[in-house]
């Protein structure tokens, strides 16, 4: 079959590696119509993570269940699914609680296990004509409709960015009324744009330099924030000074509420610095938060911190170690909240928006691949060119690539 696979930093190859076979009673054998490229496959890409060549990458997946073992109950041979990212077994204490983001048996060196990707288990990814789906009852969401209908974008954001930009608002705590301000309009920041609203905040703050990202922020009923216009927590302070009732029913001590009372960090460890774009400043993104954020206030953070990081500048940073404002945190009374999002805590309810008409996550989409073109679409999404906001590689299509303006 064919599939994505990591070769060196800047390098993803498309080559023939050996379909999956069935291991256990447990698994089933998906046979993908659709797979995301992420942000978080960017990591990787960048040759940030401890990525071994020729692992098959892609965690963004959904398909049709071509066979299933035997002690598979619940998903039968032709269903429409879509795949959490996280590979969770559903027995251990974490799954119990509904924390399939740290399933405890999954992945042998740490808590959390996904499908090709850096330090999260033993599992082949899903830019892949394949994959072996294991604990197929649990790691299945099944779909309505079928293959290729005009749910097929919206259900594979299911697998991650949906869900994940959901739980950042939920780690921000976002409640009907509130604001909110979001850092990085890249997939996971339009969706907790997207999720803040159906959460019914009253203000979402949209912060990147990326104007046509900026403008599905907007799209989606939030307000965009341009780096290039200046300092961003300014600009936000200055916007909702603007807002006349507001100020007009304040309180004495209620210019201390500047800011917003929900912050999301949805750019991580590769934040560009607001003074000079050209280079990284890890901890850009979570000094700006703590700035913007109203006392007792909350923080999500979504965006990845990873490490060992071979390309960070410094020993500390390669480990994952940076100096951080922990005293504004403290004056400030706030909560903070991070991690993996675990999907299946939200995907059916969000499947149900979906098909309701009540959600519509595909506005991000912006490129349709055939697996073919997968090198060159990572290249530009990397670069953040070319309107290459989320790519979305097809199966079973025409080979040729094309680009959709949808
Ligand atoms: P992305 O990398 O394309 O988006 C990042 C965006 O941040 C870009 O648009 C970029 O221009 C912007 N940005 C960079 N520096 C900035 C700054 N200083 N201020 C404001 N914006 C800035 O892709 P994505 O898919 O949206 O991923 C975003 C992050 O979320 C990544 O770190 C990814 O690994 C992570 N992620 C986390 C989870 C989870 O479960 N926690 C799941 C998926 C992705
Ligand atoms: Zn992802």
């Amino acid at each position: 079959m064919k599939a994505v696979s990591y070769e060196s930093k800047h390098k993803m190859a498309v080559g023939s590696h050996p379909k999956p076979e069935l291991k256990s009673a447990t698994d089933a054998l998906l046979r993908v119509t659709t797979s995301g490229i992420c942000g978080s496959d960017l990591h990787m890409y960048d040759g940030r993570t401890g990525l071994d060549k020729g692992t098959v990458v892609g965690h963004e997946i959904m398909g049709i269940i071509e066979e299933v073992g035997e002690g598979v109950s619940s998903i039968r041979p032709g269903d429409r699914v879509v795949l959490p990212f996280n590979i969770a077994c559903g027995s251990c204490f974490n799954c119990h609680q509904g924390n399939t983001h740290a399933c405890l048996t999954m992945n042998p060196e740490s808590a959390g296990a996904a499908y090709g990707y850096a330090g999260m288990g033993p599992y082949q990814g899903g830019q892949a004509e394949y994959v072996l789906v294991p604990f197929a009852d649990f790691n299945c969401l099944k779909l309505p409709g079928k293959e290729g209908d005009e749910w097929e974008d919206d259900f594979l954001l299911l697998s991650d960015v949906f869900p994940t930009g959901y739980h950042a608002a939920e780690l921000a705590n976002v409640k009907p009324g509130k604001t909110v301000a979001i850092f990085g309009a890249g997939p996971v920041g339009l969706l907790a744009a997207h999720s803040a609203m159906l959460k019914g905040a009253s203000e979402v703050y949209v912060v990147d330099s990326i104007p046509e990202r900026l403008q599905k922020a907007e799209e989606f009923g939030a307000i965009p924030v341009d780096v290039n216009d200046g300092d961003p927590v300014d600009q936000i302070f200055a916007l909702r000074k603007k807002n006349r009732p507001i100020q007009e029913s304040r309180r004495p001590g209620e210019e201390k509420m500047a800011g917003v009372d929900c912050v999301i960090d949805a750019v991580g460890y590769q934040a560009r610095d607001d003074n000079a774009p050209s280079q990284e400043k890890p901890m850009q993104v979570l000094e700006n938060c703590l700035r913007l954020v109203n006392p007792t206030g909350h923080v999500g953070i979504i965006g990845v911190y990873l490490a060992p990081d071979p390309g960070a500048k410094d020993k500390e940073s390669k480990q994952g170690v940076f100096s951080f404002p922990v005293a504004k945190l403290f004056d400030k009374a706030l909560t903070v909240g991070s991690g993996q999002a675990p999907v299946k805590r939200y995907n059916e309810y969000l499947r149900d928006l979906i098909v309701n008409g009540r959600a519509k996550p595909s506005k991000i989409v912006s490129h349709h691949i055939s697996i073919d073109a997968a090198p060159e679409a990572y290249d530009k999404f990397d670069k953040r060119i070319d309107g290459y906001t989320k790519v979305l590689i097809r199966f079973g299509e025409s080979k040729k690539s094309k680009a959709s303006a949808a």
